[in-house]
């Protein structure tokens, strides 16, 4: 199965479904995110949230967390979709591994943007000495 199969518009979808398994108790924003990987393979991430607010960790985070564990790379993902504007800190984790193109909702759009037009002037790899 190449990547190809999968449109951008079913691998939101696939964020959107999956987003009703957040552990969102404090916040109620569910978030879902679903990374599609260039062997055609979709793996899903969910927010989780804890108690001590600050460790809960982001949709996409838990989806590339996931994929990582599984044996994938950075540049094994073609396109991440999620159901919100992912923040700051993961539009790091976007970068870093190397998806094409991010696919999200705001504001009731749908939103396609590269992740270097996420994180302009990044730090990156390349950066370290
Ligand atoms: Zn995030």
């Amino acid at each position: 199965m190449s990547a190809g199969t999968v449109t951008d518009e079913e691998l939101l979808a696939r964020a959107d479904a999956v987003a009703a398994r957040a552990y969102a108790p404090y916040s109620r924003f569910h978030v879902g995110c679903a990374v599609l990987a260039r062997d055609g393979r979709v793996i899903e991430g969910v927010n989780v949230e804890n108690a001590a607010y600050p460790l809960g960790v982001c949709a996409e985070r838990t989806a590339f967390s996931r994929a990582v564990a599984e044996g994938y790379r950075p540049g094994d993902f073609a396109v991440a979709a999620v159901t919100a504007s992912p923040c700051g800190g993961c539009r790091q984790w976007l970068l870093e591994m190397g998806v094409e193109r991010v696919v999200f909702r705001n504001g009731g759009r749908v939103v396609t943007m590269t992740p270097n037009e996420l994180l302009p002037e990044s730090f990156e790899a390349s950066d370290l000495p």
